[in-house]
């Protein structure tokens, strides 16, 4: 048993100095082969595989920002303009956080398909430089995304109708966005197909009117306890 003559205790774990104060326990009289006798009163601190968590973060952020600074002033002063390094900057930050909060992240669904949602939105509008029609952004894949971000959020509602609360949200995130295409048409004045957007946004439109209608109180709620108001 170890032993510290200033406190006058035993201490029945191993350790290297008094848990009271702090004295070195060889210091005072403690074999280092009686410290290394006694058993560890609780586990030990399982060791990380490499280059997780944050060590990957660092590395990969930093190799993220100067690639993407060395891309964008290279294309900079060749071409004059910003389009192709757009679409790297873009994936490389996408697959990233993919990996970092799609695949490893502890949040629920939900979640996850209004992240992803607002992520490749990022991605597809870097894409506008360099698409031979840029128009299908708005008229096609944003309008896409967001109903397949929809439905997907709506099946997982369905299934978990009994508790619903923490999801409405990201439904009214992502419903909130499938008004962007055709907003975004309206505003570039340039609508030749507008089709699949506006229905995007009156079914966003409608998601949203029912969910406040029959969820209002649990939304107010839930922006309470997610912003601590
Ligand atoms: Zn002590």
């Amino acid at each position: 048993m170890l032993r510290c003559p200033y406190c006058k205790i035993s201490i029945s774990t191993r350790t290297d100095v008094c848990p009271l104060c702090h004295v070195r326990l060889t210091d005072v009289g403690n074999s280092k082969e009686e410290i290394k006798r006694t058993p560890r009163a609780y586990p030990q601190r399982a060791s990380l595989p490499p280059l997780s968590g944050n060590l990957f973060d660092k590395v990969y952020l930093l190799s993220w920002l100067s690639l993407s600074l060395a891309m964008i002033t290279a294309e900079l002063t060749v071409t004059a303009h910003v389009r192709f390094s757009w679409i790297s900057v873009s994936l490389l930050l996408y697959i990233y956080l993919l990996f970092r909060i799609l695949l490893r992240g502890s949040e629920y669904f939900p979640q996850k398909v209004t992240v992803h949602a607002i992520l490749l939105t990022v991605v597809i509008f870097s894409l506008r430089g360099v698409l031979p029609h840029p128009e299908i952004i708005a008229e096609f894949l944003l309008p896409v995304l967001y109903l397949v971000s929809n439905i997907a959020i709506a099946v997982f509602l369905a299934i978990n109708y009994k508790r619903p609360n923490r999801y409405l949200l990201n439904i009214l995130t992502v419903s909130l966005m499938c008004v962007i295409p055709f907003l975004a048409l309206v505003i570039l004045d340039d609508y030749k197909n507008f089709v699949l957007s506006l229905a995007t946004m009156i079914i966003g439109l409608a998601v949203i009117v029912g969910t406040l209608l029959f969820r209002a109180k649990t939304i107010v709620s839930e922006l309470k306890r997610k912003f601590h108001l």
